[in-house]
């Protein structure tokens, strides 16, 4: 399989290479040259797998021959091996309307393990292969970076450096990021809040000759490997339903911020997986829910929440989804994105409005609705939701209709964010994982938001 820009002035290239690219050098997106098309008799005899072997099958689709089928799996068994749940993303059934895709048993206990636990062990396998070093460089409003670190901890031929907004992440995110104690893994904790981090590692990407010269790589949602390792989990989830006796689509509620997690969703139904509705949960940053009620894409006030992670105004992914609105015409994305800087908004017609709402719905969860909905659920079914994931019931409650079947994808663990569950008066018993991060040291170097102080602290670190 080959990868373009969503631009169209990179490609084609091979999968490696895309994961490598990580943005495309034109400033576009990567995506698949050609969408895999499944018949009706793959999806069936897919329901019978169990997550790796899935998850071995859909990679094979998208890195073709390019990493032998044994190494694959290899890889694919090693991430998800250390996942705590045998069936790595199961689906709870809360009540006969609340169907939970729990994607939080990974190391991190946050959704983002399912991603970068593969593809830690990718840039580890990419390194032995080539015989060179790798260097991560990322920012983190929190779930990221503990996620990334744990991928590629301890792991030859790689050094990663996270850079988290100093005192903002929830202590546990903190503790996990700075407990490690691996030689190659360097936090930084930046004077700053999450987007200053995020310019300053943008615009030490941008810098040409430094990212070559060091290696640098990226582990945001923008890499392509970390949008197909997400679209397992909903052929996982559909056919969870459909082995129960559902029959028809399914739909998806998906907490998101960067449109990464329900990109993946929207891939799994161009696909050919019958999925329903794609409900976007969002929370008071609700830039998505604006494009898909109104289409207008334009970032609004930034405001704080009790679901940081989804604190983001500008959806680094969007622009992928764009690109298959507009019938995969680089072109015309090239152009607007390019008004898009010039404008600071995006505004479709109305007859691509009417093809979004074909596949879309959306809602914004304002901060006492999230915490309303926490309570209810704890109340209700004695099941405790993390802030984001509560952001995605409250919107699937919203849209499911009668006879509808809605799996809400839960993207962390409650214990992640128990600075929100302690504010309804909810005591919770912490997982032995995280509460044994408590007594370990930790290990962060502060710096101010300038790029040659990261820089400086870079150099050392290499
Ligand atoms: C990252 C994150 C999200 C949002 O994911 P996107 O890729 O931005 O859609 C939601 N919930 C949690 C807990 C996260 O860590």
């Amino acid at each position: 399989m080959d990868y373009i820009s969503t631009r169209g002035q990179v490609g084609a290239i091979g999968f490696v290479d895309a994961v490598l690219m990580g943005l495309a050098d034109d400033g576009g997106l990567l995506v698949p040259q050609h969408l895999p098309q499944l018949s009706s008799d793959t999806l069936a005899q897919w329901q019978k797998l169990s997550y790796p072997e899935l998850a071995l099958e859909v990679f094979s689709l998208f890195i073709g021959g390019e990493i032998p089928r044994e190494d694959l799996k290899k890889l694919v068994d090693d991430s998800y091996g250390t996942f705590r749940h045998s069936e790595v993303t199961p689906v709870r059934r809360v009540s006969d309307s609340l169907h939970i895709l729990e994607l939080f048993h990974g190391p991190t206990f946050a959704f983002k393990d399912v991603a970068l636990q593969f593809l830690g062990n990718l840039y580890s396998y990419i390194s032995r292969k080539t015989n060179s070093i790798i260097h991560i460089l990322g920012a983190t409003s929190g779930d990221t970076g503990a996620s990334a670190i744990e991928g590629v901890r301890g792991k030859e031929g790689i050094r990663i450096c996270i850079l988290h907004p100093s005192g903002k992440v929830s202590k546990v995110q903190e503790l996990q990021m700075t407990t490690v104690d691996d030689a190659n893994v360097l936090n930084l904790a930046v004077e700053g809040n999450f987007d200053d981090c995020q310019r300053i590692i943008k615009e030490l990407f941008a810098d040409v000759k430094f990212k070559q010269e060091y290696h640098l790589r990226a582990i945001n949602s923008i890499n392509i490997a970390r949008i197909l390792a997400q679209t397992v989990y909903y052929f996982y989830a559909a056919f969870r339903l459909a082995k129960q006796g559902h029959a028809g689509p399914v739909n998806f509620s998906v907490p998101t911020g960067n449109f990464g997690d329900i990109f993946a969703g929207y891939l799994a139904k161009r696909m050919g997986l019958p999925i329903g509705k794609l409900i976007l949960a969002t929370n008071e940053n609700n830039i998505l829910e604006r494009f898909v009620t109104e289409g207008v894409y334009e970032p609004g006030e930034f405001h704080m929440t009790y679901s940081p992670s989804m604190d983001i105004q500008v959806a680094s992914n969007f622009e992928r989804y764009l690109y298959y609105l507009y019938g995969e015409d680089a072109a015309t994305i090239s152009a607007m994105m390019a008004s898009y800087k010039t404008e600071g908004k995006i505004v479709i017609p109305a007859e691509k409005l009417t093809e979004v709402q074909k596949d879309f719905v959306a809602h914004g969860v304002q901060n006492d609705e999230c915490l309303a909905t926490i309570g209810n659920c704890h109340d209700e079914h004695g099941y405790l939701l993390d802030p984001h994931t509560a952001c995605g019931v409250a919107a699937a409650e919203k849209f499911t209709a009668q006879g509808e079947a809605t799996v809400s994808l839960s993207t962390a663990h409650p214990a992640k964010f128990n600075e929100a569950i302690e504010l309804i008066g909810i005591e919770q018993t912490f997982p032995p994982q995280i509460e044994a991060l408590f007594d370990k040291p930790q290990r962060q170097t502060l710096v101010g938001g300038s790029n040659d102080e990261v820089k400086a602290e870079l150099l050392k670190f290499f």
